[in-house]
């Protein structure tokens, strides 16, 4: 795991593993973990700067260090810094478990066709997320309008990276969501590690894929198997009514 971005979601992702294995294996069964969490501050800075090389070289660094720890695969666990996932790839000689793929079949696989993405301005506006899932699956990728996604960005950095939930800016991402349904969205994804810890599938009346659980248990059924395939429930959830 490349964490740290922030500490808030790798902690999901940490919990979401040991739960997953624990549920396929039983008892006192664990998942076996080589984490990295990087300082966040410094990742940030590098967004800012639009310093991508700088980030890829940290981030290749620690896939290395991983590597060489004896990870047999590789989670970069945010969605925006998948904006590197290519060089990351490159740098080490074990799978990384790409967290659009893993979202991406979700929706595709439930038969979703125009999913409203939230995320990080980065994920929403550049191409390496959208597209990457458009061009696999075959399905439109819809965001939300300029000011909706500053807001969702800014919410994402301001309070969910900081430990901040507010019923406002949950109010506001649902309103973001009704907005993307009366637009033709047929689903969500919350394509943003931390906004699981904002809103879930029960807040909203269309499908939604939160691709910090599906990408969780997508690791822990690529380590389990073929031994044994974790069964049931995964991150897709279906619309509470
Ligand atoms: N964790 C967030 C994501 O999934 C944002 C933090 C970051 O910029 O890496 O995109």
């Amino acid at each position: 795991m490349i964490g740290g971005m922030s500490w808030e979601s790798t902690a999901v992702y940490y919990k979401r593993l040991n739960e997953q294995v624990r549920d396929a294996l039983g008892g006192l069964n664990s998942a076996d973990i080589v984490l990295r969490s990087v300082n966040f501050n410094d990742i940030v800075a590098h967004q800012k700067a639009g310093a991508w090389d700088d980030a890829a070289r940290e981030l290749s660094k620690v896939a290395i260090d991983l590597e060489n720890a004896g990870a047999e695969m590789i989670l970069i666990c945010t969605n925006t810094m998948h904006l590197l996932a290519p060089q990351v790839q490159a740098a080490v000689g074990i799978p990384l478990v790409h967290i659009a793929d893993v979202t991406g079949e979700a929706v595709a696989g439930a038969g979703c066709r125009r999913p409203l993405l939230l995320a990080t301005r980065y994920t929403m506006e550049q191409d390496f997320y959208r597209k990457h899932i458009e061009s696999s699956f075959g399905i439109e990728v819809l965001v939300p309008d300029a000011a909706d996604r500053q807001d969702v960005h800014d919410i994402i950095f301001s309070e969910l990276c900081c430990g901040i939930v507010k019923g406002s800016s949950q109010q506001r991402y649902k309103d973001v969501v009704a907005k993307g349904k009366a637009a033709g969205a047929d689903s969500v994804i919350l394509g943003c590690t931390e906004i699981g810890l904002l809103v879930s599938a029960a807040d909203f009346d269309i499908p939604t894929f939160d691709s910090t659980l599906l990408h969780a248990d997508a690791a822990v059924r690529m380590s389990l198997a073929p031994a044994m395939p974790v069964s049931g429930e995964t991150g897709f959830a279906s619309p509470m009514h």
